[in-house]
């Protein structure tokens, strides 16, 4: 059998109440593209065996990782990967396919009026920006994961061991010739969405420490200034005492009166340890090298 020309790639995590309606839309999208593909999901496989593969975990590995499993076992030439939540329309894949055959190998998309919260939008925001300060991973919406990558992208993408990414991210550090197209954004159809504050807040911290040291290298820097102006305002304010007072003893007291920097200082000290501790726990789970994610049962038809 011939490798397909396109594979979709939908990481599903409880989406029973959409995935009726991404089926309604996403194979009707495919099919109008007259070319063969395969699609990875679930359910769907018994109506479509001849185009469907589904992965099933026996847990929760995370959006990315559910990306990488499909990685590892779709075959398209191109690999377009979307959510199941119907955020991301299906029939905007032929429009990223277009943008390929202008000769581009990575295609992400950048939601025109995203429907999310003003939080999620201005968390958003945020992030691209400090990412586009740190990594030299330029694009403008890190979080859209309506993308199309070429089947090199998704061997180099594979051929990786990293147990935490970020998809986007790490195949961007791969492409030879990455562009961006706007794409349609719209409420998610059903369910709610499977990232709590706590979730964002490690995928981000995933995306900084997969492919930046700086914050590490910051703290580091920002630590010896501190301390250093913190030393030479000691040594003014025991001074100035010594001098009022005319005793070397009463300027000594300073010490103790500067509880508020020691507060500040106890601060930053704290964030960059916990900081350290993001990425000692991140070589920690590297170094351990067990498998990613374990697949329960692979449906597909035997060729
Ligand atoms: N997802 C997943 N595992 C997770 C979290 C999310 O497979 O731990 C999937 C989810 O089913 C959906 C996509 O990733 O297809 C995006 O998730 P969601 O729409 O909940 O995120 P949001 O749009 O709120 O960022
Ligand atoms: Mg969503």
């Amino acid at each position: 059998m011939a490798a397909p020309g396109l594979s979709v790639v939908i990481p599903v995590y409880n989406e029973e109440a959409v995935l009726p309606s991404l089926f309604a839309r996403l194979y009707p999208a495919l099919d109008a593209l007259g070319a063969s593909y395969e699609a990875i999901l679930r359910e769907q496989f018994q109506k479509r065996p001849d185009t469907t593969r589904v992965i099933l975990f026996n847990g929760n590995y995370g959006q990315h990782m559910a990306i990488v499993a499909g990685f590892e076992r779709c075959r398209g030439d191109r690999v377009v990967t979307l959510d199941a939540d119907l955020q991301n329309p299906p029939e905007e894949i032929a429009r990223l396919l277009a943008k390929m055959d202008e000769g581009y190998d990575y295609v992400g998309g950048v939601r025109r009026e995203r429907r999310d919260t003003v939080f999620r939008r201005g968390a958003s925001r945020l992030m691209n920006a400090l990412r586009e300060r740190i990594t030299r991973i330029r694009m403008s919406d890190q979080g859209c994961m309506l993308r199309a990558y070429s089947r090199d992208i998704v061997a180099a993408i594979n051929s990786c061991r990293e147990v935490n990414t970020f998809i986007p991210a790490l195949a961007y550090t791969f492409a030879q010739r990455p562009t961006e197209i706007e794409v349609a954004h719209e409420e998610r159809a059903a369910g709610e969405s499977k990232y709590s504050l706590y979730k964002l807040v490690q995928l981000n911290f995933d995306l900084v420490t997969s492919f930046s040291v700086k914050p590490l290298q910051m703290f580091s820097l920002l630590g010896m200034l501190t301390a250093a102006a913190s030393v030479l305002a000691y040594v003014i304010v025991i001074i100035q005492r010594w001098i009022v007072a005319d005793s070397l003893v009463e300027g000594l007291r300073a010490i103790w009166d500067r509880d508020i920097l020691q507060f500040f200082l106890t601060g930053i000290l704290l964030f960059g340890v916990g900081l350290l501790g993001e990425y000692v726990g991140r070589i920690y789970e590297q170094v351990r090298q067990r498998p990613r994610y374990v697949v329960q049962a692979v449906l597909e038809r035997k060729e």
